[in-house]
């Protein structure tokens, strides 16, 4: 389809599809206590996970429908052999406006050049502690290192608008938040605090360790004084701020806060399963209607029908139970979570 007949659907609640999140593997190379706290894991099996012309295929019945951006995640997308080749395929597509990749940074040194020359646009490296042995406390690996080795090459790569992304945990990482930024400014990069989300295998939360985003403000205030907030910029979860240097820092308030009203996201797992929220359920299973030979015609129909029935409005219905008492842990406990592997953070890409 041509940029000319792109059609652009909306939802129950008039919220468009832009955005896409590639979930292209469900294993990792850490084990952070927010994500994957578990001993072992039950993995999507090998012959569900989609090729990468797949994944690229199915994209493009996304991006005929809205999408114009896509973040590469997992997961640790590095350990998908061929990731450049993907990118190239993205590239290939003219609806897409911006390619992005969330990763942990690990293998970041040995691909960043690689990933510029395929034309990825920008990339962000999740980074919650500059301490190795905290590190090693929150990920059970001792990869601190490679992380910072990772983070050094993308500049040199030539990327820009580099960013870090922290989850904040009370009584774990809040005396970094200083640290960071200035971490931050060292390397060009804006840092970005997410509030802990209870979502998937993150069976450790509680509302006790969410760091919210009023707290982290108050204590960035007593460091730096005047913090003033930015212009908001459409759907985008992060509200950013600028420190009296003119530093920019930004805080998605995943949890006190939620965006829901504007969320214009889809997630799409390694096995071609999509998801419509964060915190859904029950998603859609797009490999089985590819594998099964459905026409473009027919895959765009099964797409436009899901996205305008989404009603999906997670976080706030997880606030709501908050405020009303109906909730002290995580809500989906480990049972729940063997017996169906994509309701994992690492399935779902974050
Ligand atoms: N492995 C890659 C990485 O860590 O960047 C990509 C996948 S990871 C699931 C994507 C993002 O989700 C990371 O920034 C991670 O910190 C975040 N995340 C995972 N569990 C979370 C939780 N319980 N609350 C908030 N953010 C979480
Ligand atoms: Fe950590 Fe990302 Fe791996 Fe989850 S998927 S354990 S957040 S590195
Ligand atoms: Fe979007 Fe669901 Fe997150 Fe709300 S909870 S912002 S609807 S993904």
């Amino acid at each position: 389809m041509s940029e000319l007949s792109k059609d652009n659907v909306a939802d129950a609640f008039g919220r468009p599809l832009r955005s896409l999140r590639l979930s292209v593997t469900d294993r990792c190379n850490l084990r952070c206590s927010y994500c994957m706290p578990e001993q072992d894991y039950v993995w999507l099996p090998r012959e569900d996970v989609l090729t990468l012309e797949d994944m690229a295929t199915l994209t493009g019945y996304f991006t005929d429908l809205g999408v114009d951006r896509v973040r590469l995640t997992g997961g640790e997308p590095l350990l998908r052999r061929g990731l450049s080749g993907l990118i190239r395929l993205l590239r290939q597509n003219p609806l897409i406006k911006d390619i992005a990749l969330t990763t942990n940074g690990i293998l970041l040194a040995d691909y960043a050049e690689e990933f510029y020359e395929a034309g990825l646009h920008r990339i962000t490296v999740s980074l919650d502690t500059l301490r190795p042995e905290r590190f090693h406390q929150l990920t059970r690996r001792d990869e601190h290192e490679r992380v910072l080795e990772g983070i050094a090459s993308i500049a040199r790569a030539g990327f820009t608008g580099l960013k870090l992304d922290t989850v904040a945990i009370r009584g774990f990482n809040d005396d970094e938040l200083v640290d960071l930024i200035e971490f931050g400014k060292q390397v060009q990069a804006e840092v970005r605090f997410i509030e802990y989300m209870d979502v998937g295998g993150a069976n450790q939360w509680s509302q006790e360790k969410v760091l919210s985003r009023a707290a982290m403000l108050a204590m960035l205030t007593v460091h730096y004084g005047t913090i003033e907030p930015l212009p908001e910029r459409g759907a985008a979860p992060a509200q950013r701020f600028v420190l009296s240097d003119g530093t920019t820092f930004g805080i998605i308030p995943s949890t006190t806060m939620p965006f829901c009203a504007t969320c214009d996201r889809s997630r799409v797992t390694a096995d071609g399963m999509w998801y419509r929220c964060l915190y859904a359920t029950t998603g859609t299973d797009l490999r089985k209607s590819l594998r099964a030979g459905a026409s473009n015609e027919e895959m765009r129909s099964l797409i436009r029908a899901g996205w305008e029935g989404r009603r999906d409005r997670g976080a706030e219905e997880r606030k709501a139970l908050e405020r009303d008492g109906l909730r002290v842990g995580g809500l989906i406990g480990i049972e729940k979570l063997r017996a169906d592997p994509h309701l994992e953070m690492h399935a779902r890409g974050g």
